[in-house]
């Protein structure tokens, strides 16, 4: 089962030289940091094409991310649980740092039920929110223990009533550990990647999670879901990056309206 992504995604994005806008594209009139409201002027793209447009784009991340998956480590539903619920507002990497102690102590759900409040605020606390997420991580191993036979759940609707447990958790447990495509992961760098992308139309900022995943499982099979949203972080956090995307290295530059329109030129 996935556990640590592999770090040769990264050689495989390739040198991308002098993009063309498709013909009767306008220049972009201002530039977005994170494709929150983009002004791009762009011909109305028809349905057809922009699924047309995602394939092209599913298949150069195929070639770029052949095996993205989640960077948090993990060896049951259990740990990839809790290791998702404390990676809210925390990077994977300060997770990876905070797990192995925490998975010792408590190895499963009956464990960590049973754990004192205080220690296991002590245990989290470097990964912020350490309050909230000590509740969360109680109260759903209180259910897990039970309510589910100390199983972690297999349904979305099962584990969206766990607390501290929304689709985007509920999401990639069950499609990284069950091999489920139930839905789409959305976090801060797939929503910013797909709305520079253009990709989810019905949503106005990137932080409009619901949207943009209903608008990407419209336009990507379903059997691509759940690697589809570790190609999209992968690409967000090595060449998609938030402050200035690395456009002039993007494989995916030539079907993306806001390839260039960041004050990074084309290579010539
Ligand atoms: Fe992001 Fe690539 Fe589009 Fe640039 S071309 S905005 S790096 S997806």
């Amino acid at each position: 089962m996935p556990g640590k992504s592999k770090g040769g995604a990264k050689e495989k994005v390739k040198r991308h030289v002098s993009p063309r806008a498709p013909a009767g594209r306008k220049a972009a009139t201002a530039p977005t940091r994170a494709g929150k409201s983009s002004k791009l002027k762009l011909p109305r793209e028809t349905a057809d094409r922009r699924a047309a447009r995602a394939l092209r784009i599913l298949a150069r991340l195929r070639e770029c991310y052949p095996d993205a998956t989640t960077a948090l480590h993990h060896r049951s539903p259990y740990e990839l649980l809790v290791a998702t619920i404390l990676s809210a507002q925390c990077t994977d990497e300060r997770v990876n740092m905070v797990t192995p102690n925490l998975f010792r102590r408590y190895p499963d759900a009956r464990a960590l039920a049973e754990a004192d409040p205080a220690e296991l605020e002590a245990a989290i606390r470097s990964t912020g929110f350490f309050r909230n997420k000590t509740k969360s991580l109680l109260g759903m191993a209180c259910m897990v223990r039970d309510e589910f036979s100390d199983g972690i759940p297999q349904t979305m609707d099962e584990l969206l009533r766990l607390p501290g447990v929304a689709r985007k958790t509920a999401n990639c447990v069950l499609g990284t550990w069950y091999g489920k495509n139930e839905g789409i992961v959305v976090d801060t760098h797939v929503g910013r990647v797909t709305m520079r992308l253009k990709l989810a139309l019905s949503a106005r900022t990137d932080k409009d999670a619901e949207r943009i995943e209903r608008d990407l499982m419209e336009i990507f099979p379903r059997e691509t879901w759940t690697w589809l949203a570790h190609a999209l972080i992968e690409h967000g956090r090595k060449v998609c990056i938030a402050r200035k995307p690395k456009c002039e290295l993007c494989p995916l530059a030539p079907d993306c309206p806001s390839a260039f329109t960041f004050g990074n030129a084309k290579s010539e």
